[in-house]
């Protein structure tokens, strides 16, 4: 399928779910290699995540944990805007290798405020997997330990990424097509 059309917007095929698996792998193969012998937590940001923690996992043959957290954001009244919290954390991931699996990495803003939080739980290393990074966006400090594939900075959606919560589903990457 070449082409999709979400609400308003048209995608076309960027990244072929062949070309992700393959990709899916060599990154579980360096992550098995790496923290072997660790006790590890991998921790999975939900929505986006969803899938290629599902996949990633499957490859994964550490003696590990596995569990999902969720970034909500909220409008708040105050002048700051926003607070943002972690739901579904506990204290547990003290003295783990904490493995945070991202389905995107753009800005880098999202990751940036995780990490801070996350360091309060007192984890004994945080390391960074996403699935797909945007370099030419990227304006964070954190360096991203396991990325899947550089992508264009251009919108993505599809393998867990959506445009107002369609397309999650779908297993290949598709990019906005221009407007005109
Ligand atoms: P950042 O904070 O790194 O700028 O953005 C990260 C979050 O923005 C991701 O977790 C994802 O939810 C969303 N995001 C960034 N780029 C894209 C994209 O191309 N497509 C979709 N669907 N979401 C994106």
């Amino acid at each position: 399928m070449g082409k999709v059309k979400l609400l308003d917007k048209s995608f076309k095929l960027y990244i072929s779910a062949e070309e992700i698996e393959k990709n899916v792998n060599i990154l579980a193969r360096q992550i098995n290699n790496e923290l072997k012998g660790e006790e590890v937590c991998f921790l999975g940001v939900l929505n986006g995540a969803f899938m290629f923690a599902s996949d990633l996992l499957r490859q994964i043959n550490l003696n590990c944990r596995t569990t999902f957290l969720k970034l909500a954001s909220y409008s708040g009244t105050s002048s700051t805007g926003k607070v943002k919290q972690l739901i579904g954390i506990n204290e547990d991931i003290k003295d783990s290798v904490v493995v945070v699996v991202e389905d995107i990495v753009d800005t880098g803003s999202t990751l940036e405020y995780l990490v801070k939080l996350l360091k309060e739980y007192g984890p004994k290393d945080i390391k960074i997997a996403t699935m797909f990074m945007k370099p030419e966006a990227y304006v964070g400090e954190i360096s991203i330990d396991y990325i899947g594939m550089k992508i264009q900075n251009e919108f993505v959606v599809g393998y867990g990424l959506d445009y107002e919560g369609y397309g999650r589903n779908l297993k290949d990457l598709y990019i906005l097509e221009s407007q005109n």
